[in-house]
């Protein structure tokens, strides 16, 4: 058999022109072709391993190539694939009612599609739904600077990172972002225009910065008031990360709405919204839909993560991770020159660096062999799977000393 590279002739040319030649250009990648992974490990087009401890951005919390995930997506594709949403299938049934269990919220509803974003956009239909059956008007939005909510036209404006706004202008006036640390300036910029406040509980993408209690507290308080409902976006902080099976279950406040992605269905295309309370009954037939959302193999896949979290009592054991992470994590800091800080929770934690070299430093411990990600100019964030073990904790403490000690980390910091 010929490849399509073979018949072409490109078969010769590396992978990077390749690309270059036909895909548009949206992704800077880094320099490394990864061909096959296993548990914390991914594997190059050589051979070579790579410790990943950032699971493909929050995403691969059971670790590459689980088994039991494979065999459930292999089985449920010999047995049905896909049939629309206009009929019943199971899987997604089930996987609805797990989601109610983990969450506690018995009476909730949920929505399956198939990303973060889709989650995302899925809220802003319901909540401008449900506050329109207030008054015509009710479909304001306030959001925090520095949130990410996807890249969809409406999930970018909600997205509180100016610059990637511009280009893509107008988004519309329905969004207030307010800074994130601010509960007077939060319960100022809601008022009765307002259908939703959105929060993440730890701003992943924009930094790894925790939300304070304070902030989601007030966000509580000004949806009450107005009658607005609170959206937490859990694309990357929900399915055990943060050591709770829903990163708002550690906090003081609860949301109406959650939006979970991600890890659900480690590393295949899923997305929820899950609505409790009078949010719940905004949408009715028609109103909103997607052809794949909820398939079988992709519910199949994400009713095995759930079990084999559950069973192996991974949430409990990412608190206990997060907490070894963090410790070796304040080591760096106290013997490293570079190594300034750590901020975030459970196992998405970032180590913030004195200069603003991560993308350096990033660089560098790919070359050790360890994957990690430049998550702010001066911020590494890691992720590493919840099945990671107290030994590659320590393997990625020490890849991360070597690559902060790497020559050209010294030459892009100009020592
Ligand atoms: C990744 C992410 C999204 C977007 O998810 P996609 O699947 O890339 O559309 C939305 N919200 C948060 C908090 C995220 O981390």
């Amino acid at each position: 058999m010929t490849t399509a590279a073979e018949h072409t002739g490109r078969a010769g040319q590396d992978l990077a022109s390749r690309e270059e030649a036909v895909m548009l250009p949206t992704y800077r990648r880094a320099p490394v072709t990864f061909a096959a992974g296993a548990g914390c490990r991914l594997f190059d087009s050589d051979g070579a391993g790579y410790l990943d401890f950032v699971s493909g951005l929050a995403v691969t919390a059971l670790g590459h190539a689980h088994p039991e995930v494979a065999d459930a997506v292999a089985a449920q594709a010999r047995r049905l694939v896909h049939t629309s949403n206009l009929y019943y299938t199971e899987p997604q049934v089930r996987l609805a009612e797990r989601l109610q269990d983990t969450l506690g919220w018995p009476e909730a509803k949920v929505f399956l599609c198939n990303s973060g974003a889709e989650a995302n956009e899925a809220a802003v239909k319901l909540t401008r739904r449900h506050g329109k059956t207030t008054h015509e008007d009710k479909v304001g939005v306030v959001a925090l600077e520095g949130g990410f909510h996807g890249r969809t036209l409406a999930t970018l404006a909600l997205t509180g990172n100016p610059a990637k706004h511009t280009p893509f202008e107008p988004l519309g006036e329905w969004v207030t972002h307010v800074p994130r640390d601010d509960p007077t300036a939060l319960e100022a910029a809601v008022d009765d225009s307002t259908c939703a406040v959105w929060v993440e509980v730890v701003q992943g993408e924009g930094g790894v910065h925790p939300v304070p209690d304070e902030v989601l507290t007030a966000a509580r308080a000004a949806c009450d008031r107005v009658g607005a409902v609170l959206v937490a976006d859990e694309v990357q902080t929900g399915v055990g990360r943060l050591g709770s099976w829903y990163g708002w279950q550690g906090c003081p406040v609860t949301p109406d709405v959650v939006c979970l992605a991600k890890a659900l269905a480690n590393g295949l295309p899923v997305g929820a919204m899950v609505a409790q309370g009078p949010a719940a009954k905004a949408f009715g037939p028609g109103d909103h839909a997607t052809t794949f959302g909820g398939g079988p193999v992709i519910a199949e896949a994400a009713n095995t993560v759930l079990d084999v979290i559950s069973r192996d009592e991974l949430v409990p054991r990412a608190a206990e991770l997060g907490a070894d992470l963090e410790a070796r994590l304040r080591r760096l800091v106290g013997t490293s020159e570079l190594a300034e800080g750590l901020r975030g929770a459970g196992l998405l934690q970032a180590l913030t660096l004195a200069e603003p070299v991560a993308g350096t430093v990033a660089a560098a411990a790919l070359d050790r062999g360890l994957v990690v990600n430049a998550v702010a100019p001066d911020a590494i964030r890691l992720a590493p799977p919840l099945v990671a073990t107290e030994a590659e904790l320590d393997e990625a403490a020490a890849l991360l000393a070597g690559a902060m000690e790497a020559p050209e980390v010294a030459t892009a910091r100009q020592i």
